[in-house]
């Protein structure tokens, strides 16, 4: 894929980037690794210094970066805004936060193990590489490099071919903030030059938050490394309705589910299994929901969602919609490609999906729903875990035993009890089976890359 800037509302190429040379590559790992040996120095408070500066800025660019995030990948301006605001807020919650995750424990008295003084410190691990999606083109890259800094690590990052312009926002902005030159870098690379990144022995750790496919090229690499990795991967998350909800909070809520960031999200509710007691109404409101919900111009600041974010991405979507419906789905809303320019795909409800249809098992990355009619709790769970991915879930009811039957059942990283999956800079985040595996954000996701060092002294 080239590195460059397209408009996803007209398909012109606004601005192309030449992919750095070999030579700039070894240049920017250099000085990501000189850089480390001057971070892991740095004491937390310097660190929360810079990195609240850095928040400050962002704060204060928040309308030009969303305006650059919308025009690269096509969400809307207020949504691009948001994002920019709650990518400043996990700066400040690791700048606030950082030192206690990482403060030395001690897990039993030393003199259990024979010791005076007994304590484990979680020391940096040194230059961490992260390989970074085009969908939240801010938020993902700061949910790995606030941590990721602020436990004294250096940062390459390898963002997504369509977003360069905010991959290079990112690329200076710790820098404005103050932490040392290198510390932070973009590599202008395509996906097809990163392995020997991870094959590089001076990277010790590598992140990646995209597709199947790409995750399992660099857990590839990574393992023949034996090198840390962590991976955020797709996820088909369910959208379960029982009786006792409130069906039409529950079914306002899934159009949101569906369509934020006009469906192109891991956490995007993608399979909505709605109790039979409360099937019809609720399937009368989610699918006028979503036929009412238009997209639009992502700079117009009443559009609901945007454009897809590449063509490619429309022609996936579609080719899902099209095998179901050649199958014997019934399409209740949406399911054609609009004329005119730009990847504009509707809002999609699909009834009647069996398991002969692509759908049914592949992520669809867009706005598309499947909706099934269940008889229990027990088979949407059941249904439910007949998943590859294990990302998150939503679950709706007002019967305690149902939610906490549903939290010990389902085979996810989440369950979310009548609200919408999030991700909070304080909870942990991250999936099972294929949607991945380590943790982002919390204490969990800065100790992903530590050394966790036991220090005992006789
Ligand atoms: P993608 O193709 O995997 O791209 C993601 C990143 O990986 C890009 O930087 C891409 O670079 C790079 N890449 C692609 N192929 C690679 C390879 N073989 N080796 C190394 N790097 C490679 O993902 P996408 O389709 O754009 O993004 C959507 C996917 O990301 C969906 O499956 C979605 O569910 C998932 N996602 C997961 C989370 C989560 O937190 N779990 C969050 C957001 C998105 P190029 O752009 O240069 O190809």
């Amino acid at each position: 894929m080239a590195i460059a800037t397209i408009d996803p509302t007209t398909g012109i190429t606004l601005k192309t980037f030449d992919a750095h040379t070999p030579e700039e590559v070894e240049n920017r790992i250099a000085r990501a690794e000189a850089a480390f040996r001057s971070l892991q120095n740095t004491s937390f408070e310097e660190r929360a210094r810079w990195m609240h500066k850095a928040a400050d800025i962002l704060e204060s660019e928040a309308d030009e970066v969303a305006r650059l995030i919308a025009t690269e990948m096509g969400k809307t301006l207020t949504t691009a805004k948001y994002e920019a605001l709650k990518s400043a807020t996990g700066m400040r919650h690791f700048a606030d936060h950082a030192q206690r995750y990482l403060s030395p424990e001690t897990p039993v008295p030393a003199s259990e193990v024979n010791a005076s003084n007994l304590h484990v410190q979680f020391d940096p691990l040194g230059v961490v590489l992260a390989v970074m999606p085009w969908n939240y083109p801010l938020w993902q890259a700061v949910r790995f490099a606030a941590p990721a800094l602020m436990a004294g690590n250096t940062g390459l990052l390898k963002h997504a071919s369509n977003v360069p312009q905010c991959a290079l926002y990112l690329g200076d902005l710790f820098a404005r903030g103050g932490f040392p030159e290198g510390a932070f870098q973009t590599l202008l690379v395509e996906g097809k030059d990163v392995i020997p990144l991870v094959d590089d022995a001076r990277i010790r750790a590598v992140t990646l938050t995209g597709s199947v496919a790409a995750g399992s090229a660099i857990a590839e690499a990574a393992g023949r490394n034996i090198k840390r990795s962590v991976l955020e991967l797709g996820g088909m998350d369910v959208f379960i309705v029982m009786p006792s909800a409130d069906i039409e909070k529950a079914a306002a809520q899934a159009v949101i589910a569906r369509l934020q960031n006009s469906g192109q999200s891991c956490i995007a509710a993608k399979r909505f299994y709605v109790h039979e007691d409360v099937y019809d109404r609720f399937e009368h409101l989610f699918v006028t929901g979503m036929a009412e919900t238009v997209a639009g111009d992502p700079l117009d600041e009443s559009t609901s969602f945007g454009p897809l974010a590449t063509e490619r991405g429309r022609q996936d979507v579609h080719e899902l919609v099209r095998d179901a419906r050649e199958k014997g789905a019934a399409v209740q809303c949406g399911g054609e490609i609009p004329e005119g320019e730009g990847w504009y795909y509707p809002a999609t409800v699909l009834t009647g999906v069996t398991e002969n249809m692509r759908i049914y098992r592949e992520e669809c990355f867009g706005p598309v729903a499947c909706l099934y009619k269940v008889s229990s709790l027990q088979e949407a769970i059941a249904l439910s875990n007949d998943s590859d991915f294990g990302l998150s879930s939503s679950v709706w009811t007002n019967d305690e035993t149902e939610a906490t039957e549903a939290a010990r059942s389902i085979e996810a990283g989440g369950v979310f009890i009548n609200g919408l999956t999030a991700s909070f800079p304080a909870v942990p985040f991250g999936g099972l089976k294929d949607s991945g595996y380590g943790r982002e954000l919390s204490a969990y996701g800065i100790r992903e890359f530590v050394n966790i060092k036991t220090v005992w002294t006789a």
